[in-house]
C-alpha cells in the first residue's frame, strides 16, 4: 500500500499472495496446452457477471478470479479469488480505490 505505482492495478502485496496461494495449491502446474511451466500473473483481476437464468441484472453479483498467462503459448488460466481465500483482499476498501 501507498508504494504502488498509478499504472498498476494490483498492489504489489496483494500479487505477491495470489501467487503464495497458487503455489501452495498447484506446485507442479503444468500448461494445458504446450506443457510450459512459466506462467506470468495478469496485474488485474477478471470480473466475472453473473446473472440469473432469465435476466441481467447491470452492477449485479460477479466472481473476481486472478488470470495466469502461459509464457509460452499464452493459454489463459482464471482462478477464484474467493477459493485462494483472498476474498477479503478484493473487498478491502483500500485495494479498490486504486481502480
Ligand atoms: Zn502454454
Amino acid at each position: 500500500m501507498g508504494e504502488n505505482k498509478d499504472n498498476e492495478f494490483l498492489s504489489q502485496q496483494f500479487k505477491d499472495r495470489i501467487i503464495q496461494r497458487l503455489d501452495e495449491k498447484a506446485p507442479n502446474v503444468r500448461c494445458p496446452m504446450c506443457g510450459n511451466n512459466n506462467f506470468i500473473l495478469v496485474d488485474g483481476l477478471a470480473k466475472h457477471t453473473l446473472q440469473r437464468k432469465n435476466s441481467y441484472e447491470i452492477g449485479g453479483r460477479s466472481l473476481p478470479c486472478a488470470l495466469t498467462v502461459c509464457t509460452n503459448c499464452g493459454f489463459l488460466a482464471e482462478h477464484a479469488i474467493g477459493l485462494l481465500g483472498l476474498m477479503k483482499d478484493v473487498d478491502d476498501p483500500n485495494d479498490s480505490q486504486k481502480e
